[in-house]
C-alpha cells in the first residue's frame, strides 16, 4: 500500500536524498506536495518525475516559470511563504521537514498540528521553538522523528524502559574542514573552504555551521529538547571519520552507539520506516577498510560556537531562538563575503550580549509567536552587528 508523503525543501541536499531513497528502495509513495525556495528548474524536474498534487515555490517571482514548466501536467502550482505552509497542511501521512533555517518553523508546525509523522531535518525549528513544537506534535497524536544523524543515532539506541537511568549523551562531530587549522588561518577562510566538508555533502548554511561547529551547538540544543536531557548531560567529541553517529551512556557505565557510513539516506530511511526498517541498497559499513576510528576533545578556543550554544541552552527560554537567528544572519553575511569566518561566532556572541536577556521580555501567550518575534528582533540586532563588522573590514 502506498504512503502519502510531502517533502518540504525537496530541492536541497536532504530533499534530494529523500527522493533518491524512495527511488532506490522502491518505497511505494504517493507525493502530495514538493516545495522549494528558489530553485524552480529543479523543482519542476522533480515534479515531473514524482507527480505531486502540488508544487510550491517560496519565491513568488518564480511562479510564472514554474507554471510554464509544469503546463499541461495537471500539477497544481503555488508560491509564497503561506503557500509553503499550506502545502504542509495538506493531508500527507509523512512529511520530510528539510527547509533550511527558521523559515522551516511555520510549515513544520503546520504538519505537526495535523498529526503527521514529521521527519525532522530542519534543526533550526527545534532550536527556535522545540518544546512547543514537540508539545503540539504530541497533542495532535503526531510524531517527530529526528533525521539529523546524531539524533537519529540517539533515537535508535535510547531504551525506553531505562530512560531515567541515562547518565550522558555524547554527540559526535566530524570537526569540519577547519579541524586542524590554526585560528589565524581560520580568520582568512573563504566560503569555498568553509563549505568543503570532509565527509558530508550538504547545503551551504549547515556546511558553514559545521565549519564553525555552531552545528554541534545547535545539535546540543536539539538533543536537549528532543530527548528531555539537561545541558550538563550532553557532551561533544570530535570523531573525524563520522562513523559513530552518537552515543548514550547509562548509569551502569554501559555506552550504546549507532554506526554507519556517512550517508544521510540512512537516517532518512530510519525516520521513514520507524519502528520497522526500510530495505534499500545502502552502502555497507566496512570497518576493516576504515581501519581506525579516532576521537579528540573539541577545541573551544578555535570553535567558541559550542560554548555560545551551551550558554544559550543554560539560559533557556527564547535564548536559543535569538542565538539561531543571529547565526543565520552571520552565516549569510559570511557567504556574501561581507564578514570573515571568525566574525560569525563573534557577532553571534555580540548580538546576544546586546540583547542582554531581551528575549524574555516578550508578552505572554503564544510561545510560537513569541519565538518568531524573538527571531525577528535578534535578526535586526545581528544585522547591525554584522554591518559594523563589515564596515570595519
Ligand atoms: P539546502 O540548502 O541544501 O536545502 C534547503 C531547502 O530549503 C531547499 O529546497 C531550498 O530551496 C529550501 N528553502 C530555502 N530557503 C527557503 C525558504 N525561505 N522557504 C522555503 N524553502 C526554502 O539545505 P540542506 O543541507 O538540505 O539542509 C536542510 C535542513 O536539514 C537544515 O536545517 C539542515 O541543518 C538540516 N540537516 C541537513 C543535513 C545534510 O546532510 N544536508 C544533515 C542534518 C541536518
Ligand atoms: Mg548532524
Amino acid at each position: 500500500m502506498s504512503r502519502t508523503v510531502t517533502v518540504l525543501g525537496s530541492t536541497g541536499s536532504i530533499g534530494v536524498s529523500t527522493l533518491s531513497l524512495f527511488e532506490e528502495s522502491g518505497a511505494e509513495v504517493e507525493i502530495v506536495a514538493l516545495t522549494a525556495g528558489r530553485q524552480v528548474e529543479k523543482l519542476a524536474e522533480q515534479a515531473l518525475r514524482w507527480r505531486p498534487n502540488l508544487a510550491v515555490i517560496e519565491d513568488e517571482s518564480r511562479l510564472p516559470e514554474l507554471r510554464e514548466r509544469l503546463a499541461g501536467s495537471g500539477i497544481e502550482t503555488a508560491a509564497g511563504r503561506d503557500a509553503v505552509r499550506e502545502a504542509a497542511q495538506r493531508d500527507a501521512a509523512w512529511v520530510m521537514s528539510a527547509i533550511v533555517g527558521s523559515a522551516g518553523l511555520a510549515p513544520t508546525l503546520a504538519a505537526a498540528r495535523r498529526g503527521a509523522v514529521v521527519a525532522l531535518a530542519n534543526k533550526e525549528s527545534l532550536v527556535c521553538c522545540g518544546p512547543s513544537l514537540l508539545a503540539i506534535a504530541a497533542a495532535s497524536g503526531g510524531q517527530v522523528i529526528p533525521v539529523d544523524s546524531e539524533h537519529s543515532a540517539i533515537f535508535q539506541v535510547l531504551q525506553e524502559p531505562c530512560r531515567d537511568k541515562l547518565s550522558r549523551m555524547t554527540l559526535t562531530a566530524s570537526g569540519g574542514p577547519f579541524r586542524t587549522w590554526t585560528r589565524a588561518a581560520m580568520a582568512g577562510a573563504t566560503p569555498e573552504q568553509a563549505v568543503a566538508h570532509p565527509n558530508w555533502s550538504m547545503g551551504a548554511k549547515i556546511s558553514v555551521d559545521s565549519a564553525s561547529m555552531m552545528n554541534k551547538g545547535l545539535e546540543m540544543i536539539e538533543a536537549s529538547y528532543l530527548f528531555a536531557v539537561p545541558e550538563k548531560q550532553i557532551d561533544v567529541v570530535v570523531h573525524p571519520q563520522s562513523i559513530i553517529h552518537s552515543m548514550v551512556e547509562y548509569a551502569d557505565g554501559s555506552t550504546l552507539a549507532q554506526l554507519g557510513p556517512p550517508d544521510m539516506r540512512a537516517p532518512i530511511a530510519c525516520a521513514y520506516a520507524w519502528p520497522d526498517r526500510l530495505p534499500w541498497p545502502a552502502p555497507k559499513l566496512d570497518l576493516a577498510a576504515i581501519g581506525q576510528l579516532t576521537f579528540e576533545a573539541p577545541d573551544l578556543e578555535r570553535f567558541p560556537a559550542i560554548d555560545i550554544a551551551r550558554q544559550a541552552l543554560k539560559l533557556g527560554g527564547h535564548a536559543p531562538a535569538a542565538m539561531n537567528a543571529a547565526n543565520e544572519v552571520a552565516v549569510g553575511a559570511f557567504l556574501d563575503r561581507r564578514i570573515g569566518f571568525l566574525d560569525i561566532a563573534a557577532s553571534v556572541r555580540d548580538t546576544l550580549d546586546r540583547l542582554n536577556g531581551g528575549w524574555d521580555l516578550t508578552p505572554g501567550g503564544d510561545e510560537v509567536e513569541a519565538a518568531m518575534m524573538i527571531d525577528a528582533g535578534a535578526r535586526r540586532v545581528a544585522s547591525e552587528v554584522v554591518d559594523r563588522l563589515a564596515a570595519a573590514r
